[in-house]
């Protein structure tokens, strides 16, 4: 059955936002930063960052801001976007740098995902606004960031189609959404706890300080970061295993694990991020967004591949 959101996502995508889009010039690592958001009547949604890196842009921000961040783009020098993952937030303005003459490139799956006109659930309008298809190239193991080489690292698990960057003579890592917090305390439906353990655990053999995440980036100790997160998934892991040995369904393990979300923003996702998707994630349960179906895993996303290391 078609899900509901499909139907409504036309809808929601001709109906404009009143809400104000900002776009906001930072420096973060001594790098060019663009923080991005949406106001709703005075309240500040999750700010997004990309990264502006000689004529390389990592990740393309909101669609909501499409106009001045392709005026940036073209003002920049900008010839080229990387894109970590699909995420509106992440992969919004990849369509309108392409049609601006920019190379687009992202994950084998990433270019899958792209290419599609995606619907959307009410939530991700609200927050980000929709993003157009884009084409897309596929990213190869080593690729120029700016004046840099980066190194193209497998990082699927929030995302089917997700990557990072690795800057080996800097010590960075452009992570998008692996990480996002220390002490994750939700997941979207889809997402897959082993494979983001598996993700953690592979950054963890980089040598990396700074953790160029989109949302909290970390300047410095960027590794203690990804250990402390990896070492929180372990905890809730055990926790949640430990609880469902002795029968608990998964609202009574929801309820004794140490994790209170308070902010009412959730419910607006009915039930797509929750802490629930997390237990349901450890406990082995799959989601594929029907939308996704019968997009096959590139080999970036495979962790069982090297990944040029
Ligand atoms: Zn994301």
């Amino acid at each position: 059955m078609t899900p509901l959101y499909h139907h409504l996502d036309p809808l929601w995508s001709r109906v404009p936002a009143p809400a104000r889009a900002v776009l906001e010039k930072e420096t973060i690592a001594g790098l060019t930063a663009l923080r991005m958001e949406r106001v709703w009547f005075g309240r500040e949604l999750l700010s997004v960052y990309c990264y502006a890196v000689g004529d390389t842009l990592v990740d393309t921000g909101l669609p909501c801001v499409k106009r001045r961040l392709v005026d940036f783009a073209k003002g920049a020098g900008i010839r080229r976007a990387l894109v970590t993952h699909h995420h509106e937030d992440h992969a919004g303005n990849a369509g309108a740098l392409a049609r601006e003459g920019l190379e687009v490139l992202t994950s084998d799956t990433g270019t899958q995902i792209l290419s599609k006109d995606l619907p959307i659930r009410f939530y991700q309008h609200v927050l980000w606004g929709k993003a157009e298809a884009a084409p897309a190239t596929a990213l190869p193991e080593r690729i120029a960031l700016g004046p840099w080489e980066a190194h193209v690292i497998p990082a699927a698990g929030h995302a089917v189609d997700q990557v990072a960057f690795f800057v080996p003579s800097q010590g960075m890592l452009f992570t998008g959404d692996a990480f996002v917090a220390e002490k994750i305390k939700v997941f979207r439906k889809d997402e897959d706890f082993a494979e983001t353990v598996a993700t953690l655990e592979r950054f963890l053999t980089l040598d990396f300080d700074v953790l160029l995440c989109a949302h909290r980036p970390k300047e410095k100790d960027g590794q203690a970061a990804i250990r402390a997160k990896r070492d929180w998934m372990r905890e809730i892991e055990g926790r949640v295993n430990d609880l469902r040995a002795k029968g608990a369904g998964v609202p009574e393990i929801v309820a004794r694990l140490p994790i209170r979300t308070t902010n009412a923003f959730y419910k607006l996702t009915f039930g797509d991020v929750s802490t629930a998707n997390m237990v349901r994630s450890i406990l082995g349960e799959r989601f594929v967004r029907p939308e996704l179906l019968g997009i096959p895993k590139g080999s970036q996303e495979s962790p069982s591949l090297p990944c040029g290391l």
